[in-house]
């Protein structure tokens, strides 16, 4: 059974919920997400968002570790059972998070990470004249698909220096939309496998930085309409070597869950 909402919809939720134009060819948005935007809000935008992309993460983790993710359940009100894209390697799913188009649009179809020309979020919200930070690790896929924007590109050895330097700027202030990518948990799965404990404690590590995160932006904007997204890229399974892998069309690789929690100003 495959989740039914794709994940080609986050796009324009994330560009309606801002207010923003939303890349052009993007699947429409979620309405239930945008319901929630006009109802918290009383019909008002949300003027800095907060996306946390822990890598590899999916819907049978929250199924089997529900509890571990407190901090993710209690920082956000909407959890949705999203569907990624296919083939669900990670620059072909995080080509579709952004741009809001199938993989055949956007042109990544494989472990490929060259940079995606098609309409994107981080090409839209610029345009609304947004301005947008990327914080993420090194040689990613994150660090590479979406270059030549007019957006901050943060890029920073590993998930710890990310989180750090999202802080920073969670307290500086001066971005409409923060986007923070770690990618440990994906590391530890191929290099072990999807329950070892070094998978485990990467996991781990990705609920607390989401956690710290939050709480960073509970802190510092409570002037400002705030939304907060947790969305993984795709999931994982064990393959027949033992080790953790993904790319595959199936349910364990395709299903994952995304988080959204909107905290309205409290100094009006
Ligand atoms: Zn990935």
């Amino acid at each position: 059974m495959y989740n039914s909402i794709s994940m080609t919809r986050m796009a324009s939720s994330i560009a309606y919920a801002m207010g923003a134009e939303a890349p052009r060819q993007a699947d429409p948005a979620i309405p239930l997400v945008t319901d929630m935007v006009d109802e918290v809000l009383n019909g008002g935008k949300a003027d800095r968002v907060l996306i946390y992309n822990p890598d590899c993460i999916g819907l049978w983790m929250y199924q089997k570790y529900t509890e571990d993710l407190a901090p993710v359940l209690h920082a956000t009100q909407l959890a949705l059972p999203i569907a990624t894209v296919a083939p669900s390697w990670t620059p072909v799913c995080f080509g579709s998070m952004y741009t809001g188009v199938s993989p055949d649009v956007h042109g990544i179809k494989g472990y490929v990470k060259p940079v995606i020309t098609v309409d994107s979020l981080f090409d839209s919200l610029p345009r609304s004249g947004k301005k947008v930070a990327l914080v993420t690790v090194a040689k990613s896929s994150m660090a590479m698909v979406y270059l030549n924007r007019e957006i901050d590109y943060y890029i920073e050895e590993y998930d710890d220096a990310v989180t750090e330097k999202a802080l920073e700027l969670i307290q500086k202030d001066q971005y409409d939309l923060i986007v923070v990518y770690n990618q440990e948990y994906d590391d530890m799965i191929h290099r072990t496998q999807p329950e070892s404990p070094e998978a485990m404690a990467a996991f781990h590590h990705h609920i607390d930085a989401f956690d710290r995160l939050t709480k960073c932006v509970k802190a510092n904007w409570a002037d400002h309409d705030t939304m907060v997204v947790w969305a993984s890229d795709h999931g994982n399974h064990m393959n027949d070597q033992d080790h953790g892998a993904h790319g595959e069309d199936c349910p364990r690789d395709i299903n994952v869950m995304h988080y959204y929690g909107i905290y309205p100003k409290k100094h009006p």
